[in-house]
């Protein structure tokens, strides 16, 4: 398939924010092949280059002069099965959530917190993606990525992705590996996680006895249309802050003038704080400048009403950002990737 390069193209369906804006060029990969060709071209035109996938963790507050490459590969494979642990393969460009439901379908347990979330298996290791207690970490087996310093193909074991909350080796070193396809170990024995938020509570409503991988997906999948803007009626990329981890005296300092904060201690001995709650306690709830808001349920998700720009958008977390530091000494750090 020959690839084409198209100038001037409008990033407006490549973003979950819905933030138009252009891009110099834009090309679509749907192999290795056309990966290393696109990179090759790029280089001989000193353009540079921006993968993307679902669009779903990026704020665009400008035009892109840069060639933005699309991963469009798909494929899901088993790699190896012992009658119990099974690792799965899939390639960069699939789309997270229904390479979620394959996964149940072949009968296989791990991924089921991690459902509903928006983009890419290849974006997913970016940020160890997360979601009710299970992160990607947990069930990762392997990925091959394509180092863009030498175009040598690196397989990264789970040491090697130096995974953190929302953070990893990619996410800390921006532009230099491509994420070709990623692997996961799971396992046809459920090992639930349900103490998160209101799963088990969901699923006692729903009179479900015999938990299985799929009731757990079901569940959180219904959670979250409740709580969570549909990017299709509403531009956002989900949280735009991480939760802030502080320390034990800073949270206690908070507490006294807040008697319920929201605070999970952590293995490490900070205490997490959920941002949104914060967000909410400082009044920014529901708010809306122009066609850039806050969302009226969910604090923590930056909406674009319609027709706001990616600066309206950055300009609004940065307000947020100092209020939340003023208000209560804690620093919000945006989670999205912001170019
Ligand atoms: P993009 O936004 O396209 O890219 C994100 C970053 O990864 C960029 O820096 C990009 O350059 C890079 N990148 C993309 N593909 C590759 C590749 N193949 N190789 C190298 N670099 C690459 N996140 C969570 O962790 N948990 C959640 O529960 C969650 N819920 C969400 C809910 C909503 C409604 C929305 C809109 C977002 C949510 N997110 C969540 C954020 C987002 O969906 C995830 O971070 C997702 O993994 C991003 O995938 P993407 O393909 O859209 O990445
Ligand atoms: P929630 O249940 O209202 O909880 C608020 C925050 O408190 C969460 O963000 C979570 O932190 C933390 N939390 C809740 N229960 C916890 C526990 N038992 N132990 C430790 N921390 C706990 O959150 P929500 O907004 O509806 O989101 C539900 C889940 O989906 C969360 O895991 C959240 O991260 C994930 N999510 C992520 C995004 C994104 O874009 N990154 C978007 C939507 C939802 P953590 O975030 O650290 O889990």
């Amino acid at each position: 398939m020959t690839m084409q390069w198209q100038e001037h193209a409008s990033l407006k369906p490549f973003n979950t924010f819905g933030i138009d804006v252009k891009a110099r060029w834009l090309a679509q990969a749907h192999n290795d092949a056309q990966v290393r060709s696109a990179l090759e071209s790029a280089i001989q035109r000193q353009i540079p280059v921006l993968v993307i996938g679902g669009g779903s963790n990026m704020l665009f507050t400008r035009d892109v002069d840069a060639l933005v490459l699309h991963m469009a590969s798909r494929g899901r494979r088993i790699c190896s099965d012992d009658g119990e642990r099974v690792v799965v393969e899939a390639e960069a460009g699939e789309p997270w959530h229904p390479f979620v439901q394959w996964s149940l379908a072949q009968g296989l347990c791990g991924l089921e917190n991690l459902s509903l979330i928006p983009g890419t298996v290849g974006a997913a290791p970016m940020q160890n993606v997360g979601a009710y207690g299970v992160e990607i970490k947990d069930v990762f087996a392997g990925l091959t990525a394509l180092d863009r310093q030498t175009g040598e193909l690196c397989e990264f074991t789970l040491e090697h992705c130096a995974f953190g909350y929302r953070d990893s080796v990619f996410k800390r070193n921006p532009g230099r590996w491509l994420i070709l396809r990623v692997r996961f170990l799971l396992s046809r024995t459920l090992s639930a996680h349900l103490d998160y938020g209101p799963v088990r509570q969901r699923l006692q409503e729903q009179g479900i006895e015999a938990v299985t991988a799929q009731a757990i997906s079901d569940a959180i999948s219904s959670i979250r249309r409740e709580k969570l803007p549909d990017p299709a009626e509403l531009g956002n990329a989900g949280s735009f802050f991480k939760n802030p981890v502080v320390s034990v005296a800073l949270a206690e300092q908070i507490r006294t003038h807040y008697p319920n904060l929201v605070a999970y201690p952590q293995a490490d001995g900070g205490v997490k704080l959920a941002a949104g709650w914060l967000i909410e306690q400082a009044g920014w709830k529901g708010h809306r400048e122009g066609d850039a808001g806050v969302h009226r349920l969910q604090s923590l998700v930056l909406v674009n009403h319609g027709l706001a720009s990616g600066a309206q958008m950055q300009d609004l977390a940065q307000r947020i950002q100092a209020d939340i530091l003023e208000r209560f000494g804690v620093a919000l750090e945006m989670e999205p990737n912001v170019y």
